[in-house]
C-alpha cells in the first residue's frame, strides 16, 4: 500500500508550529521505522540535570565575559570537573537562568553531543534545527558523520486554530492530563482522575503563542528552505484531521510519506 517508502531510514525530522499537533505524528515514525525521539526539550534537561547533580554553589555569571564563555579549561577548574556534561550543563543554565534566549552555537554545541550518544542515527528530531543557522550546522555535521536525513515531516496547521485549541487548554497539575474547555470541558473544572482544579500553563496565553507562531515564520521557516534546497525531501500532513483516530494519523503520514519517495 506504502510501497514507496524505504523499509529503513536513518534520521528524520518534524517540523510544524507550536501547537501543530507534532506528537502524534512523531508516535508513527518512531513506531514505523523503529526510531528514538530526539527532542530539545530533553535535550536541554538532561544536560541541566547534570550540572546541577554535580552541585556547583558558586556564581556562574562569572564564566560569561565580554559576550562569550571564559575557556572550558578554565570552567573545568571552577567547577572541579573534567566531565564535557557538566559544563554544556553550565552554560545552557546560563541562559535559561536568566530567562535570555539560548544562543545557536549553544544549541548547536548541546545537540552535537547528545546527537554523538546516538551514533548520529535512528532519530526522529523535534524540535532541531529551529533557525537557519542551526539547520548549516546539522547539514555539516551529518556530512561529517556520513550520516543523513531522509526526509522532513511537516504537520500544517492554521494559526487561528492554533490560538484557539491552545488558550482553551487546561491541564490537570498532579497527572499531565490535558483538557479543553470547549471540546473536553473538565466537570466543575477539576480533573476526572485527581479531583484537583486544571490549570492554564503560563505558555499558554494569546500573546505568547502568536509570538511563538511568528517565530516559526521567522526562523523555522528559513531553515527547512534551506534543507529543502539541500536536497532533504518535505513530507506535509495536515494537523487537523475530522475524524482524528490513531488509524488516521497513521494512514495520513503513511501516505504523504509516500509521494515524497
Ligand atoms: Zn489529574
Amino acid at each position: 500500500m506504502y510501497e514507496n517508502i524505504p523499509d529503513k531510514v536513518t534520521n528524520i525530522i518534524v517540523t510544524g508550529k507550536s501547537g501543530a499537533g507534532k506528537q502524534p505524528r512523531i508516535d508513527v515514525l518512531v513506531e514505523e521505522f523503529d526510531l528514538e525521539q530526539l527532542s530539545t526539550g530533553n535535550i536541554f534537561r538532561s544536560y541541566l540535570g547534570k550540572f546541577n547533580d554535580h552541585g556547583y554553589s558558586g556564581d556562574i555569571g562569572q564564566f560569561w565575559q565580554e559576550d562569550q564563555f571564559v575557556p572550558d579549561e578554565e570552567i573545568a577548574k571552577e567547577l572541579k570537573t573534567q566531565d564535557p556534561d557538566v559544563i554544556l550543563g553550565m552554560k545552557a543554565k546560563y541562559f535559561v537562568d536568566r530567562g535570555l534566549f539560548v544562543p545557536d552555537f549553544i544549541t548547536n554545541e548541546l545537540f552535537r553531543a547528545y546527537f554523538s550518544r546516538k551514533n548520529y542515527r535512528d532519530q526522529v528530531l523535534d524540535g532541531y534545527p529551529r533557525t537557519l543557522d542551526q539547520a548549516e550546522f546539522l547539514m555539516k555535521l551529518l556530512e561529517e558523520e556520513d550520516s543523513r536525513v531522509d526526509f522532513i515531516l511537516w504537520v500544517d496547521n492554521d494559526d487561528e486554530m492554533i490560538v484557539e485549541r491552545t488558550v482553551n487548554r487546561r491541564i490537570c497539575p498532579d497527572c499531565g492530563k490535558v483538557y479543553h474547555l470547549v471540546y473536553k470541558p473538565p466537570r466543575d473544572g477539576k480533573c476526572e482522575v485527581c479531583d484537583v482544579e486544571v490549570v492554564q500553563r503560563s505558555d499558554d496565553t494569546e500573546e505568547k503563542i502568536r509570538s511563538r507562531l511568528g517565530e516559526f515564520k521567522e526562523k523555522v521557516i528559513p531553515a527547512m528552505k534551506y534543507l529543502e534546497e539541500q536536497g532533504i525531501p518535505i513530507a506535509r500532513v495536515p494537523g487537523h484531521l475530522e475524524d482524528f483516530t490513531p488509524e488516521n494519523v497513521r494512514k495520513s503520514v503513511l501516505s504523504s510519506v509516500n509521494k515524497i519517495f
